[in-house]
């Protein structure tokens, strides 16, 4: 089987992998470099942020992806020397105000969810006021520094014998009676007998009667601090803090429907810095160090789409993940690449069908 893989974010890059190991020929194109758009720029929390306002579909791919990533990225790191550095840093939710649904999420899907109050909420984050009166803590939410994941996943792919083409952008897919042939890129035409579309963002370029998946930008600071200032992952009013284990501390994230527009700007770069002083005052003391953007896949409510197209033979799509592209990136593999072999798919394909 000769596959070749359009766009090589996260989510190319871990199709790519499963393919080459089931036998697949598999070449990885990329505009740029590969693994350096929204994956790379994304904050690498493995759960959804609020997760009991997504649906079922997400949260299904949320929970496969989720019980396998510690394995995984021990087998990466044992495989290339790279450590993506998975942590079990725990989820503090600082707004509670929809205490019954995600109780009741929490409960229909096994996950630990904790009722925190008063002092026992510093206990858990001493780097937190004494101000908050209620969170929600969830201890089983992980992290890992999503680039360090592309590195060894790139590294990991020469091994498999993975071609990868960087810098060369696809223009157009070519199809002959309905069934795909390759695609044009600048360079010249690329034969396959499947092509899989996983250009994030950039979907509706290249398939515009595709179901809206569309830029949202999303731009994040990093503060240079000790180790120890912040152990949790920190959640309120849709905007996070992140601790890596140098003691780097992310603050994330903007939401905003600018089209490609990647810049950053200076109310973005204040509203995190704010937003973050607010959860952890001693981050006053730090510098910002860094500050970027990246756009994510938007789709209706985050749904991602993953399957064959329903017109276009042998043209297979994972796209459209949303804020949640590394959390449910090994399912989302996993599930495309079923479907392409024809195995039977770890979960039910249907939520993900390809509507136009
Ligand atoms: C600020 C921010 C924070 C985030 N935080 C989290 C988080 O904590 N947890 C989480 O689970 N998710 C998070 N996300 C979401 C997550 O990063 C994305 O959903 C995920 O990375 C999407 O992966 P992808 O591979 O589809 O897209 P991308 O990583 O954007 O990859 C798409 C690739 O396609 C290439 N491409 C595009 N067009 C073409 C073309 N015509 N020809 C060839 N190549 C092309 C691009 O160059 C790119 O490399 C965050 C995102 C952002 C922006």
């Amino acid at each position: 089987m000769d596959c070749l893989i359009v766009g090589g974010g996260l989510i190319g890059l871990l199709c790519a992998r499963e393919l080459a190991r089931e036998g697949a020929t598999v070449r990885v194109v990329d505009k740029g470099v590969a693994g350096k758009e929204a994956s790379w720029a994304g904050g690498g929390i493995l759960s959804p942020l609020y997760p009991w306002r997504y649906p079922a579909s997400v949260t299904i791919l949320a929970r496969w992806s989720q019980a396998r990533y510690e394995e995984f990225l021990r087998q990466m790191k044992e495989e290339t020397g790279v450590d993506p550095q998975w942590e079990r840093s725990g989820l503090l939710i600082l707004d509670t105000g929809e205490r019954e649904s995600a109780q009741a999420w929490a409960a229909g899907n096994g996950v630990s969810l904790q009722l925190l109050e008063g002092e026992s909420i510093t206990r858990c984050e001493p780097a937190l006021e004494e101000t908050w009166s209620e969170a929600f803590w969830l201890p089983e939410v992980a992290q890992l520094r999503n680039p360090r994941l592309l590195k060894a996943l790139k590294l990991s792919l020469m091994w498999d014998e993975v071609e990868l083409m960087e810098h060369t952008e696809v223009n157009r897919l070519l199809q002959d009676g309905g069934q795909v042939k390759g695609v044009e890129t600048a360079s010249g035409r690329l034969l396959a007998d499947r092509v899989i579309l996983t250009v994030g963002a950039w979907s509706g370029t290249l398939l515009p009667g595709l179901r809206k998946v569309e830029p949202v930008q999303g731009q994040m600071v990093a503060f240079r601090a000790l180790p120890g200032l912040l152990s949790r992952i920190v959640l309120n009013r849709g905007y996070y803090v992140i601790p890596r284990r140098d003691g780097v501390i992310l603050a994330g994230s903007t939401v905003e429907y600018r089209g490609f527009d990647k810049e950053v700007t200076a109310e973005g770069r204040e509203q995190l810095r704010a937003e973050a002083l607010k959860m952890v005052p001693a981050l006053a003391e730090h510098p910002l160090v860094h500050h970027w953007a990246g756009l994510r896949p938007g789709s209706p409510e985050g749904i991602p789409l993953i399957g064959e197209h329903p017109r276009i033979g042998g043209l297979f799509i994972n796209t459209g993940h949303f804020r949640n592209g590394v959390v449910t990136a090994l399912a989302s593999a996993r599930l495309l690449t079923d479907l392409i072999v024809g195995r039977e798919p770890i979960v039910i394909p249907e939520p993900y069908g390809i509507l136009e």
